[in-house]
């Protein structure tokens, strides 16, 4: 095992979601001169409320990364969270560490959250020791990038950035890959970011979407060389399938991992320290090393891939797995690069393992949704998480915390999130999501819960798909429209409506299902706002249509849901 000396060259420093051996950070690394430092600390545990599963994962992680760092040789200070000692947070940790081995220079990976950034900026800044934050190469693009591609533009959605990565990447393109450096790229990479600072311009809130790209044109007039495979750029249409009455038949099983002696230790301590946590243990089985993480690839790209696409909006009853990938988190912890997982989706296609519009589907979550949901969040952060565009004042239900709802779609979608830390995409923004913002819940309470909940939550991604996409708390910079509707949206994509005690098709009375209800109460509450937006003009339509007497029925079953005389597990 490396032996740590008393005063280090450059001490590294290696946060839980930056889990890789050859991160930007370990460039130039001396083990003669250099050390590691990372530490477990109840901040990161309990600035949001998280939930076991969460925990246990970034824990089970990290002390896997520190065995790997030990065996590459690499000098390592490590604190546990139940070190006698154990100072509480990153900042308080790094001073004393600083204190001990006083080291000449901090160097780190860009972080995930603004909050840590600055943290241990101010840490740096204290110490008199220069901080250098190095490019995170798990992305296919950096800040600047996206700042100089949303520089001047009139709208600022996922497709033109998309489709300009494809080309750039020559990622399922016809035509080859355009020269690095067309997409201008702003500066040159490997430049010193500033933690926690926004770089390149600012982008405007609620510009109007511009019009669309058609298929196979560049885009601007500064793209050139390539076309989609295929002809087209989006498979959307195909992708939005929901099951048969018989459900989903002949799913295959998930990849799932025996914790170990490393994991089990963890979960104990989980389960010790953090009793009082939402969620459960009992089931945990996430890969928490490279070599799981690339298990878990394989499986998918073996087994789900080819149905990706096709039920990628599906919804069904005590089934949370479905062809999704659950890569996310090994994704987000860097246990696994993007680009690995991007080819491996795309050589199943040139193979015929995969048809085109699962591949381009799942591709576009990663190339596409992925990188600009980090877009978005540092070149608006540290505004961002204070906005609130439609003034929703409503807390949080508290039964988001327990699962205890009586409406079935939620019970199902928030048992689950505690059990596993995971739920798909349409049962976060459609499910959860479409609740809080149609009951009018203060996005950051939203914010607070989507971020302690998912074994896969950091902030740059979490926040701007709650924030932005799932509560239109940005008032538009995300998403044109607000994700509205009623429980028959739910019902359509294989909700467990039958089964539940409410019906989709009311909107008032006894029966009435909350989704429905709210659903016409929000666009009531909303109209004047909405009426300004023409995606909004049929919705907007149907609500003038209702006469007083109908409007009055909404509002007070809609009281009722909001003081907890509705929905509520009794
Ligand atoms: P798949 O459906 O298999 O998708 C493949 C991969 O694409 C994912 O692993 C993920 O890396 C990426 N991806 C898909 N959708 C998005 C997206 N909208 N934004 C960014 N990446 C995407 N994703 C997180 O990784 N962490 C979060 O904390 C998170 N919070 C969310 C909160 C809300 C309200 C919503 C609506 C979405 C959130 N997402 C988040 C995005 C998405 O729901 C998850 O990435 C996905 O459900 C993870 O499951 P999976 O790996 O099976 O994804
Ligand atoms: Fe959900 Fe409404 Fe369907 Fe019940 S009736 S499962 S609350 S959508």
């Amino acid at each position: 095992m490396a032996e740590l000396r008393t005063s280090v060259r450059t001490l590294v420093i290696v946060l839980g979601d930056q889990l890789d051996l050859d991160a930007a950070a370990f460039d130039g690394f001396d083990p003669a001169h250099d050390a590691v430092w990372m530490a477990e600390v109840a901040e990161e545990s309990t600035h949001v409320w998280s939930a076991k599963p969460r925990i246990a994962m970034f824990l089970a992680a990290m002390r896997h990364f520190a065995v790997a760092l030990r065996a590459a040789g690499r000098p390592l200070h490590y604190t546990q969270l139940d070190d006698p000692g154990n100072r509480g947070s990153l900042a308080t940790e790094l001073q004393a560490t600083i204190t001990t081995l006083k080291p000449q220079r901090l160097v780190m990976t860009a972080p995930g959250d603004w909050r840590v950034g600055q943290s241990l900026k101010a840490v740096a800044e204290g110490a008199g020791l220069a901080l250098e934050v190095r490019d995170d190469r798990h992305f296919y693009t950096t800040v600047r990038d996206f700042a100089a591609h949303a520089k001047g533009r009139k709208s600022l959605r996922l497709e033109y950035f998309y489709r300009a990565l494809r080309q750039r990447h020559g990622v399922l393109m016809k035509g080859g890959q355009l020269e690095r450096g067309k997409l201008q790229a702003g500066q040159p990479e490997g430049g010193r970011l500033k933690a926690g600072q926004p770089e390149g311009g600012r982008l405007q809130a609620g510009q109007p979407e511009g019009g669309r790209l058609q298929a196979g044109q560049p885009e601007g007039g500064r793209l050139q060389a390539g076309q989609p495979e295929g002809g087209q750029w989006n498979f959307d249409a195909d992708n939005r399938e929901a099951f048969g009455k018989a459900g989903p038949l002949g799913l295959p099983a998930r990849a799932t991992f025996e914790p170990d002696a490393l994991t089990r230790k963890v979960i104990a301590l989980v389960n010790r320290h953090f009793a009082q946590h939402p969620g459960s243990l009992d089931s945990f089985a996430w890969p928490v090393t490279r070599d799981e993480a690339l298990q878990s690839l394989h499986n998918f790209i073996d087994q789900r891939l080819p149905l990706f696409g096709r039920y990628e909006d599906a919804i069904w009853p005590g089934e949370p797995w479905l062809y999704h990938s659950h890569l996310s988190a090994a994704l987000n912890l860097k246990l696994l690069n993007p680009r690995e997982v991007v080819q491996a989706a795309e050589a199943a296609y040139h193979a015929g393992r995969a048809p085109l519009q699962s591949v381009e589907g799942f591709i576009r979550q990663i190339l596409g949704w992925r990188e600009y949901v980090r877009g978005i969040y540092w070149t608006q952060m540290p505004g961002y998480v204070e906005l609130n565009a439609l003034n929703a004042q409503q807390d949080l239900p508290a039964w988001y915390w327990t699962g205890g709802t009586d409406m079935a779609c939620l019970h199902d979608a928030l048992t689950q999130t505690l059990q596993h830390g995971y739920a798909h995409h349409i049962q976060r923004l459609m499910v959860t999501g479409l609740f809080t913002l149609l009951l009018g819940v203060r996005p950051q309470a939203v914010h607070a819960w989507y971020l302690a909940v998912y074994v896969d939550a950091v902030e740059w991604v979490e926040l701007p798909n709650t924030l932005g996409m799932s509560q239109y708390g940005d008032g538009g910079l995300m998403a044109s429209k607000p994700y509205v509707a009623t429980g028959k949206y739910i019902q359509r994509m294989g909700g467990p409506c039958a089964g539940c005690r409410y019906d989709p098709a009311l909107r008032e009375g006894e029966r009435a299902c909350p989704y429905t209800t709210l659903y016409w109460d929000f666009l009531m509450r909303h109209e004047t706002l909405l009426q300004k937006n023409p995606r909004m003009a049929l919705q907007v339509k149907n609500v003038a249509r209702l006469s007083d007497a109908q409007r009055q029925g909404v509002r007070q079953r809609a009281q009722a849901i909001r003081s907890g005389e509705v929905g509520v597990l009794a």
